[in-house]
């Protein structure tokens, strides 16, 4: 089931009455809330960042979430680990920048467990604490592409599940985008949240998840899956949800179904990342020179003046392909594989890309 409501803007009531509208639509709050329950917020906060530039949740959203959810009588926890380590010297920094200080819910537990899956595509992960303590999980996400899954909404978001640094590791274990979708796919079907809802009253466009443009899309969504929740908003983002890999393999898996609903109302065009836009011309390349394509039109990150030395982009490189040296990043460019993790976290914009040898 999916609902999508107009919200022009984070004014709270506007974001109240489109939420109300969305929750009521999939059978009010008490059909996926009990009394009883210990239910876990998780937004997005992948970096500290002004919730202005549209790159977390934005926190009216969380506000009028827990707004519905007091009613239920439930026990509320909010947590999430974002790009950088799991603690509280950074997540403490996160929650500040990103709004949320005031969220007497925020958990600040900074532990983490391993969960053990012998079925799954991935055997163990080790997850923050909160998914633990939780009865329920309400995934709580932005609309935003992004230069390497082409998508980040509802599905992409349970990747902050799992604690600081181990999110590195992911990334160099699956270094091709199927490998990594599959990775995500598995840990959906364990985080299993109850309700997917979408900030989409601002979103962003090209170079996601942190360095696109900011694209208002004036909505509101929640979805009961998240794989059908992020179908229906690539069909409003004007993505085609085949090329958005995991969206692909969950399909094929039968984990959501297509549907003709188009949402034709909401839709707004969303600028491609310049990955997918390279990997449409790469189909077109014969296979001899497909490497040299890659050299020469994948873009690299480079490291600009600007850079303070931080480490932060040293810190989250799954391949160990920068050091600091006299308090500036250099990168290796024989071990970089072109994941833009640097570019993701640098928060001084210290990251550039770009083409060629
Ligand atoms: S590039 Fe950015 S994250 Fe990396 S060391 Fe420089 S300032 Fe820090
Ligand atoms: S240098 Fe940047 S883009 Fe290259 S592998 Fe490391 S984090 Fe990824």
């Amino acid at each position: 089931m999916f609902s999508v409501n107009e919200c022009e803007s984070y004014d709270l009531p506007k974001v109240r009455k489109a939420l109300k509208n969305c929750l009521k639509n999939l059978g009010g709050i008490e059909k996926f809330i009990k009394k009883s329950d210990t239910v876990l917020i998780k937004p997005n906060l992948l970096m500290p960042a002004n919730p202005n530039k549209s790159i977390t949740t934005h926190p009216a959203i969380i506000t009028g979430l827990l707004r519905e959810l007091k009613k239920t009588g439930c026990k509320i926890i909010i947590a999430d680990s974002s790009s950088g380590c799991y603690s509280k010297e950074c997540m403490d920094k996160v929650y500040a920048e990103c709004g949320y200080s005031g969220f007497k819910e925020i958990d600040r537990d900074y532990s983490s467990k391993e969960y053990h899956n012998a079925k799954g595509f991935i055997k163990k992960y080790g997850l923050i604490s909160q998914f633990f303590k939780a009865d329920k999980i309400i995934n709580v996400c932005k609309a935003k592409t992004h230069m390497f899954t082409t998508l980040t909404c509802a599905t992409k978001n349970l990747f902050g599940l799992i604690a600081g640094k181990d999110k590195t590791y992911f990334h160099s274990r699956f270094k091709t985008v199927d490998d990594f979708s599959k990775m995500l796919i598995d840990l959906a079907l364990i985080a299993n949240p109850c309700l997917n809802i979408v900030d989409g009253v601002l979103g962003m466009e090209g170079e996601g998840p942190s360095r696109g443009r900011i694209k208002k899309l004036g909505i509101i969504a929640a979805g009961t899956n998240c794989f059908e929740t992020d179908y229906f908003m690539s069909k409003i983002m004007g993505i085609d949800s085949n090329k958005v890999p995991y969206l692909k393999i969950a399909k094929e898996k039968g984990l959501f179904k297509e549907s003709k609903k188009d949402c034709a109302e909401f839709k707004k065009d969303f600028k491609m990342p310049h990955s997918e836009l390279i990997s449409k011309l790469f189909k077109l390349i014969p296979s001899n020179l497909r490497s040299l394509y890659n050299d020469f039109f994948i873009k690299k990150p480079f490291i600009k003046d600007n850079c303070i030395g931080c480490g932060m982009c040293a810190e989250s490189c799954p391949v160990k392909a920068i050091t600091i040296i006299k308090g500036k990043a250099k990168i290796n460019y024989s071990k970089c594989v072109r994941c833009y993790c640097c570019h993701e976290i640098c928060r001084y914009e210290a990251v550039g890309l770009k083409k060629g040898f």
